[in-house]
């Protein structure tokens, strides 16, 4: 797996153990180079939220894998994990007693539904826009979307769109940004309509092997939370940490990637670096809970998996776990009526009123729980900001006075997972050019 390069005898720390941590170790540990991943949990995976379901492991957070997630998917291959399901979520709204299902990875399905809810101008737009996400606008500082943003972002999403295609907007958004059309911006559009070139599928077994297979490659500390960043003569060089609960120590690292949420690497580059805190802490974040249940029997129905529930209720996705699962449920809550993140009697609640919800739809009698998990992030989803664009570029000059140290994370090529995998890789060459005195405009422009 090695490929020798000029950071090959350099020691590098990754904070984080999510997706864009593990990327960032795994490239640094291809380049030869001496790598340690430090991850609080005492699990990785981050917001992948690896847990088990009985006996079964699962994927709490991320589970949907797009096809064109092509360096994600080259990750996992490596590590082993090379099967998939394809999925497939309808996107259902009751219009009197009917229930209109759309599927919303079939294009020109959509576009047909569109045309029937929306302005022919609007659905011309959204369809042009569509077109611009083929290559790399479905990531976060793409030309074209920081250019549109910086004309458009003035006003929010939902003012670009009418409520009619708010049937297929609302839910895209509600799902990948925890957040409302008026929340979210044009100019960061580019990460969702993402959706409409993908086809989705999903691990049957789940990514526990490959992460597993991971921590086999690559040194990993998991209940290890990095308290403070040690910098001496202006330069990062090592990290204050407290294992599995004792007292704060200090270790040396030629370089440090900061693979966390924004609001995470805030809190920690705060006391040293003031100024890039204060950017990091502008990013915005959205609750997000997800419930999942297995029943004593088949409850979702055939078809589709599952169905997404646009109207007022905190849960506004309710699916079958796989194709050959229709006994376990998974129930998702986001955007406005979930917040703030529930607490455990209210997400009871929220989880008894969505399961009625899926047994009036599919019907066949009671049912009971076998087996029940929940989980709530504060900070689920990013949903970006306003002219993100500039947003990048100042991040990008407040770190340049940060020698030594290196982001990765969602907030910075989107929150899909291929977002995050590029993310942590551009962090591992930014890294290692950094800390072999290599100029690091020549690693391309937004390589960060
Ligand atoms: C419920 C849910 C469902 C989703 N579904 C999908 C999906 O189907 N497909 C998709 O593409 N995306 C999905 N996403 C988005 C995707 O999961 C996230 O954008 C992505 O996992 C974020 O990865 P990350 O590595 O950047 O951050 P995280 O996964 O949050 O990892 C950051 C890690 O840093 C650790 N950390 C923070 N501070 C410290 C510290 N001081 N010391 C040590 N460790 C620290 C945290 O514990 C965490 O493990 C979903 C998100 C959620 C919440």
């Amino acid at each position: 797996m090695e490929h020798r390069s000029g950071c090959a005898d350099r020691r590098f720390a990754v904070i984080g153990g999510g997706v864009s941590g593990m990327a960032a170790a795994y490239q640094l540990r291809r380049a030869g180079a001496q790598v340690e991943l430090i991850e609080r949990d005492t699990v990785l995976g981050g917001r992948l939220g690896l847990d088990r379901l009985g006996d079964r492991p699962v994927t709490m957070g991320a589970q949907l894998i797009g096809e064109k997630y092509f360096g994600f998917r080259e990750f996992l291959a490596d590590l082993g994990v090379d099967s998939y399901e394809r999925y497939s979520i309808a996107l259902a709204r009751t219009v009197g007693d009917k229930l209109i299902m759309v599927d919303p990875t079939r294009y020109h399905a959509v576009m047909r539904y569109l045309s029937s809810v929306g302005s022919a101008r609007e659905v011309a737009k959204f369809a042009y826009l569509v077109g611009k996400v083929r290559g790399d606008g479905r990531f976060l500082g793409s030309r074209y979307f920081a250019t549109l943003g910086a004309r458009s972002d003035h006003k929010p999403l939902s003012e670009h769109f009418g409520p009619g295609l708010s049937t297929v907007v609302r839910p895209m958004i509600r799902w990948m940004n925890g957040a409302e059309p008026d929340e979210v911006y044009l100019g960061t559009f580019g990460t969702n309509l993402g959706w409409f070139v993908e086809r989705f599928y999903r691990m049957p077994g789940g990514v526990q092997l490959a992460v597993d297979e991971f921590a086999r490659r690559v040194t990993v500390r998991t209940d290890a939370r990095v308290e403070g960043i040690v910098v001496r003569g202006g330069q990062v060089s090592g990290l204050a940490i407290s294992e599995n609960g004792w007292p704060t120590r200090e270790y040396d690292y030629d370089g440090v990637i900061l693979a966390t949420s924004a609001h995470d690497a805030a809190d920690l580059v705060k006391p040293e670096f003031p100024e890039l805190s204060e950017l990091l802490a502008q990013v915005r974040y959205f609750p997000g809970a997800v419930a999942m249940v297995e029943y004593d029997r088949e409850l979702f129905g055939p078809g589709a998996y599952g169905f997404s529930v646009e109207d007022d209720s905190p849960c506004s996705l309710a699916v079958a776990e796989g194709r050959t699962d229709r006994h376990i449920g998974r129930y998702m809550f986001h955007g406005r009526r979930a917040r703030p993140a529930p607490s455990d009697a209210e997400f009871e609640r929220w989880l008894d009123e969505a399961e009625q919800r899926a047994l009036d739809h599919y019907g066949g009698g009671p049912v009971h729980r076998v087996h029940t998990l929940r989980r709530s992030w504060q900070a689920g989803y990013c949903a970006y900001l306003p002219y993100y664009g500039d947003f990048l570029s100042a991040l990008d000059t407040a770190l340049s006075e940060c020698p030594g140290l290196t982001l990765a994370g969602d907030y910075l090529r989107g929150g899909a997972l291929e977002g995050c995998y590029r993310a942590g890789v551009e962090a591992a060459r930014r890294a290692c050019a950094l800390s072999t005195g290599q100029p690091t405009d020549q690693l391309g422009k937004g390589s960060l």
